[in-house]
């Protein structure tokens, strides 16, 4: 088996996090979100942290190096080369070159689904207040009501998760992930999967598309 490197892409509401999540223990390679190296990072105040801290705080995303080399400096400290599950990176093309030079991925799975059903979905989710992870009232209930599996904090309705906002974060997705998609389709590393179906048939889809691509660890 070589190395497995994974990123997760697709529109904000997909379920790329819950997706990384379960192919993460399926597969047992770690799951990075960006969103929680950047919060791991704030937290423990490191320099990069206490950079990255000044944006958050204005509700900016931060500039695509600073955060670029964050996450690269992370997988790096961890030696977490060898494979990951990378999920909310790279957004940006410098982003997937910049990962490319340094920890390849080996492909990126793409899920997609229309933005209707993003739509339809946005009452059902809920967020974790700490570790950002997302649940579904109806099709991924937390293991105890209210609280996360991962960090047992509390889960809340996000004020993101309001139709305006969303529908700005798609035009974002739109035009920033267009030649992050593109740059992965012409490497032969984009596979799309139908996200519209539920998380456990989701990752079924995945495993597949991995095993006839022969990337999967025999389990
Ligand atoms: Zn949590």
């Amino acid at each position: 088996m070589g190395v497995m490197r994974i990123v997760i892409a697709g529109k904000p509401g997909s379920g790329k996090g819950t997706q990384a999540a379960l192919l993460s223990d399926r597969m047992n390679i770690p799951h990075l979100s960006s969103g929680e190296i950047l919060r791991a990072e704030i937290r423990n105040a490191t320099a990069f942290g206490k950079e990255v801290q000044e944006y958050v705080r204005r509700g900016e995303i931060g500039p695509e190096r600073l955060i670029t080399s964050v996450i690269l400096e992370f997988i790096e400290r961890k030696k977490y080369g060898k494979g990951f599950v990378l999920d909310g990176f790279p957004r940006t093309i410098y982003q997937a070159r910049e990962l490319d030079r340094r920890f390849s991925p080996s492909l990126c799975i793409l899920l997609t689904l229309p933005d209707e059903t993003i739509f339809s979905r946005l009452p059902n989710r809920l967020t974790c207040t700490a570790c950002g992870r997302v649940y579904n009232v109806r099709e991924l209930l937390p293991e105890r009501e209210g609280r996360c599996d991962g960090c047992g904090s509390e889960l809340v309705h996000r004020i993101d998760d309001r139709h305006e906002t969303v529908e700005r974060r798609l035009e974002i997705f739109r035009e920033e992930s267009a030649p992050v998609l593109d740059h992965y389709r012409r490497s032969n590393r984009l596979v799309p999967v139908d996200a519209t179906h539920s998380p456990d048939a989701i990752l079924r889809d995945i495993i597949k598309a991995l095993e006839s691509l022969e990337l999967t660890n025999p389990v």
